[in-house]
């Protein structure tokens, strides 16, 4: 009877071994986690949860009796820190786990602000449970906000806490919101739709000094000369994949735990799953690392199958969503390279989806509130259908036709 052991239990952790019982592994299956939380849906802590809509029992994927029930050893508030590859042993402060299978489910850690001040107490990033509760904790008495960072993590705070009734200040240091990820067109529909809700977005906008007094900062200085005033500061400027365990056993990591297309790591009997791994994918043909919760999940049923045999491979489309007000975006595809943008629908009335095309066919789509068709898009993508722009740009294309050959 082999045993497995999940360093992580995020998204892709918990669902490793949630899918290697349903898959019908019967060995020992223990996981590691050392938060102090069931295994939760983290989304939500930038959105309803941040908001206070959602009760914190309500974001664990399962009760604890579900892992007894499923003879899943569940240790959390334990760091592995150190591994023993010529005992098979993950040892953590006081306690030792053997393995015959180690899945790496270590996820990513917010990237720090290199700056003086930036471990003040009303400075926050935002990864787990625990970071919400010290921000609500902060929010009761604060009034002005400044959000440093313009990416998703940014824009769903800002969403959140201008329904707070929070005076919200985004900086951003491209010249535009999103810029890493979406076209020039959806970035100015958000700004402006920020905007209209009362959001303040600076563009440019480098921080030259976070200025506090007794460790609590009162304003951020930019560059540019100007002082914003601030009762509380959230960081979210991107994330670091959580590899130095990896590293430390001699795993080959380049942004991430390098894994093949059955998430198997360098080492034969180690796997790596979600956000913490750089993993090939057979669609595209190439290695890369992605954060979202598809992805997660989908990595979750490669490394399953490949500790039970099977020959389940990651050929997932990458897909990704962002919840702000009452806007569901929705990203499928890698949009990186694009050369062409069409907007179907009406950018206007915050119902289209923005077509990326290279060569004169799709390549991703970013869908704000169109989920129909945006699945059908998503689909298409992942079947591998070749979709032409000149189709997509027709007056008359309708998505519904893509599957039913209509046009
Ligand atoms: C605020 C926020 C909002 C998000 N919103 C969305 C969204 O709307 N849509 C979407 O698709 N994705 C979203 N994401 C991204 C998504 O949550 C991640 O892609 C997903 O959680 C990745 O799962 P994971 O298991 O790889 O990593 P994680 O969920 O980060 O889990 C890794 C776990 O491993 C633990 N760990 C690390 N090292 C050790 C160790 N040595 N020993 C023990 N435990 C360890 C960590 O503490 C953590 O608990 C969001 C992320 C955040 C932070």
């Amino acid at each position: 009877m082999s045993k497995v052991l999940i360093v992580g239990g995020g998204h892709a952790g918990a669902n490793t071994a949630f899918t290697l019982r349903k898959d019908g592994f019967d060995g020992d299956i223990t996981i590691i986690s050392d938060e102090d939380y069931l295994p939760y849906h983290r989304p939500p802590l930038s959105k309803d949860f941040l908001k206070q809509n959602v009760a914190i029992e309500k974001l664990s994927f399962k009760s604890s009796d579900f892992y007894k029930e499923q003879n899943i050893s569940l240790n959390l508030n334990t760091r592995i820190d150190f591994i023993d590859l010529e005992s098979n042993h993950a040892n953590a402060k006081d306690t030792s786990f053997d393995f015959d299978y180690l899945v790496f489910a270590t996820g990513a850690s917010p990237r720090l602000l290199p700056m003086e001040n930036a471990d003040a107490k009303n400075l926050f990033y935002l990864r787990q449970i625990t970071d919400v509760l010290s921000i609500q904790k902060s929010i009761a008495s604060a009034k002005n906000i400044v959000l440093i960072g313009g990416g998703y993590i940014g824009l769903e705070v800002a969403s959140a806490m201008i329904e707070l009734g929070l005076n919200v200040i985004i900086l951003e240091a491209e010249k535009r919101i999103l810029q890493r990820v979406t076209s020039p067109d959806v970035s100015k529909f958000y700004n402006d739709f920020h905007t209209k809700k009362g959001v303040e977005i600076i563009c440019n906008a480098r921080v030259s000094s976070l200025n506090a007094e007794n460790k609590l900062i009162n304003s951020v200085s930019l560059e540019s000369g100007e002082s914003i005033s601030a009762d509380m500061v959230l960081v979210g400027i991107g994330a670091i994949p959580n590899t130095q365990l990896a590293d430390s056993i001699g795993l080959e990591c380049e942004n991430g735990i390098k894994t093949d297309q059955y998430c198997r790591t360098s080492t034969p009997n180690i796997l790596a799953v979600g956000d913490c791994t750089s993993s090939f994918n057979t669609l595209f043909n190439k290695e890369f690392r992605l954060e979202s919760v598809p992805n997660a999940l989908a990595q979750s049923k490669v490394a399953s199958s490949s500790i039970i045999g099977n020959e389940l491979f990651n050929n997932e489309m990458p897909w990704f969503w962002s919840d702000q007000y009452d806007l569901k975006l929705q990203m499928a595809g890698l949009s990186s390279g694009y050369d062409e943008c069409h907007i179907f629908g009406e950018i206007d009335s915050a119902e289209f989806i923005a077509c990326y095309g290279k060569d004169g066919y799709l390549i991703a789509v970013d869908s704000v509130n169109k989920s129909k068709q945006f699945m059908l898009f998503k689909k298409a993508l992942g079947n591998g259908f070749q979709l032409e722009m000149s189709l997509i740009k027709d007056k008359n294309f309708q998505p519904e036709s893509i599957f039913s050959g209509s046009n």
